[in-house]
């Protein structure tokens, strides 16, 4: 069956809510909703993969029966979760966490984890549906995240995104949109994640 992308604009973005209480701003998880209606429905394996700066501690309650997920985030950091320690590759349940300095870290450095990581995690996993949620408050300046990457890190984590489709694996892609913190960040990361 051949698949189309989709793109979601939401508030709040939901990474933080677990299935029986909101956190964070977060009331509903709507990439976990999303990535779950999906398994559901056709049995099929869904990656959900999550740049923002916090760690999604909902989308990893989430984890089995079709859902994996795979997260780069700040640590220590909101909600606190995120250890690489809760890490494993099972087939339709993997976890992989990549806790990242809050102090930051360079643009070329953390690309390089999203491009060789989610084509490793994709290659290895096959989803059928790659969910991406796209949370852009680790830029540069941002004042609730700020990994201290550039603002042109978005148009790098969408282009891998989608390579990691065709190439590697054949899911359908959702990007599921939490803008930056910063209102100038957003607009430059839509326009690139509404293309994709
Ligand atoms: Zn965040």
């Amino acid at each position: 069956m051949k698949r189309k992308a989709a793109f979601a604009l939401v508030r709040p973005p939901g990474h933080h809510a677990e299935p029986a209480r909101g956190m964070g701003f977060c009331m509903f998880n709507n990439a976990g909703i999303a990535a779950r209606a999906f398994a559901v429905a056709t049995g099929e394996p869904v990656l959900i993969a999550d740049f923002d700066y916090h760690h999604g501690n909902g989308s990893q309650a989430l984890v089995g029966n079709g859902i994996s997920y795979l997260s780069t985030h700040a640590m220590p950091a909101y909600p606190g979760t995120g250890s690489a320690n809760d890490n494993r590759l099972t087939p339709g349940a993997s976890l992989v966490n990549v806790p990242l300095s809050a102090s930051g870290i360079s643009t070329e450095a953390f690309v390089a984890i999203w491009v060789k990581g989610l084509r490793a995690i994709a290659k290895r996993l096959r989803p059928s549906l790659l969910v991406v949620s796209a949370g852009y408050d680790f830029i540069l300046g941002d004042p609730v995240g700020d990994l201290a990457s550039s603002r042109a890190w978005p148009r790098s984590s969408a282009a891998s995104c989608e390579r990691s489709r065709t190439r590697i694996v054949t899911a359908a892609r959702c990007f599921v949109l939490k803008a930056a913190t910063i209102p100038t960040c957003s607009p430059a990361a839509f326009r690139h994640d509404r293309r994709v």
